[in-house]
C-alpha cells in the first residue's frame, strides 16, 4: 500500500496534556490491532530538528471507521502543528507495520503492561476483542503518575464491565500530586503486584509498551521473576 492522505476530523483531551487525533480511514486501509503508522505533516508551518514525520500505533480498533492516534503534547514542533491544527488538516501515513499483536493461541492469556501513552496499541486490542468477543483471557496493567494522567481510563473501565475476559488494573506513581481518589495500585509494576492478580507468572504471553526504559524495567521485573524471554515482546516508544 503506498503513502495515503488522511484528514483530520476531531481532536480530543483524554488526559492532562495528552490528545487524541481521529483522521478519517482511506478506502481498504486494513490493519490488525496494535500495529503502527508513520505520520507525516504536509507543508507545516514550522518544522525542528526532528523533523516532520512520527511513528504512531493506531489507537482505535479496525471495526471502527477512523484512525485514531493518541499522544502526549509535548513541545517538539510536529506537535505544536497537530495541537493548532483544525479539522480538515490533511497529514500522510504509510501501511501499518509491525507485529506487536495478539497472539493467535487462546489458550494463552495476554498480560499487557502499558507505561503512559503506552496504551495506545492495547486500547485498540482489548476494544476489538471486546467488539469480536475474543476468547483470549486479556489483563492490562497500566501505569500513570496520578488518574489525571491516564488516557482511556473511563473507557478501559466500561470495557471492564463489559468483557468478562477482561481485567484492569491500573496503577498511579505519584498520588502526591492528585486531587482525586484512588482506590487502585499504587507504585511501580513489580514481581508482588503481578502475583496479587495472576494465578501464575509463567505460561502468560507478556506484551510491554511505553518509554523505552519503562519497557526494560518491566522487562527486567519479568524476567527476574523467570519469565520465558520468548514469552515476552516489547514495543519502545522511541522519543520518550
Ligand atoms: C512503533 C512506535 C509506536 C509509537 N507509538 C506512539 C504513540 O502511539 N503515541 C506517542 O505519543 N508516541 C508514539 N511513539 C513515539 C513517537 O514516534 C514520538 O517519538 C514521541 O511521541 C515523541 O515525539 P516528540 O515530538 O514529543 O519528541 P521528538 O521531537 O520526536 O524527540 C524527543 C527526543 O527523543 C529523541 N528521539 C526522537 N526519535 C528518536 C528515536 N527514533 N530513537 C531515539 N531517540 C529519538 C530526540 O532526539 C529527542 O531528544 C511510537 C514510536 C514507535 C517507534
Amino acid at each position: 500500500m503506498a503513502t495515503q492522505i488522511v484528514k483530520l476530523m476531531r481532536t480530543e483531551e483524554i488526559a492532562e496534556g495528552t490528545m487524541a487525533f481521529h483522521f478519517t480511514r482511506p478506502p481498504g486501509f486494513e490493519f490488525r490491532p496494535g500495529q503502527s503508522i508513520d505520520m507525516t505533516l504536509v507543508d507545516p508551518p514550522e518544522t525542528d530538528g526532528e523533523g516532520n514525520t512520527r511513528a504512531f500505533s493506531i489507537a482505535s480498533p479496525p471495526f471502527e471507521n477512523q484512525l485514531t492516534v493518541a499522544t502526549r503534547m509535548r513541545d517538539s514542533a510536529f506537535k505544536r502543528v497537530l495541537r493548532n491544527a483544525s479539522p480538515g488538516l490533511e497529514v500522510t501515513i504509510d501501511s501499518p507495520g509491525g507485529s506487536f499483536t495478539l497472539h493467535k493461541n487462546p489458550t494463552k492469556p495476554a498480560i499487557f503492561l502499558a507505561g503512559g501513552i503506552g496504551i495506545t496499541p492495547f486500547f485498540s486490542i482489548v476494544r476489538q476483542a471486546d467488539h469480536d468477543h475474543a476468547p483470549h483471557k486479556l489483563h492490562l496493567f497500566c501505569s500513570n503518575r496520578r488518574p489525571e494522567d491516564t488516557p482511556f481510563l473511563d473507557i478501559l473501565q466500561w470495557l471492564e464491565k463489559s468483557n468478562p475476559n477482561f481485567k484492569l488494573i491500573c496503577t498511579m506513581t505519584d498520588m502526591t500530586k492528585s486531587t482525586k481518589e484512588w482506590k487502585g495500585e499504587t507504585g511501580l509494576v513489580d514481581k508482588g503486584m503481578l502475583s496479587r492478580h495472576l494465578t501464575t507468572l509463567q505460561g502468560p504471553i507478556y506484551y510491554i509498551a511505553g518509554p523505552p526504559a519503562m519497557v526494560a524495567g518491566v522487562r527486567k521485573v519479568l524476567v527476574d521473576a523467570n519469565v520465558d524471554e520468548d514469552d515476552i515482546r516489547t514495543e519502545d516508544f522511541a522519543g520518550y
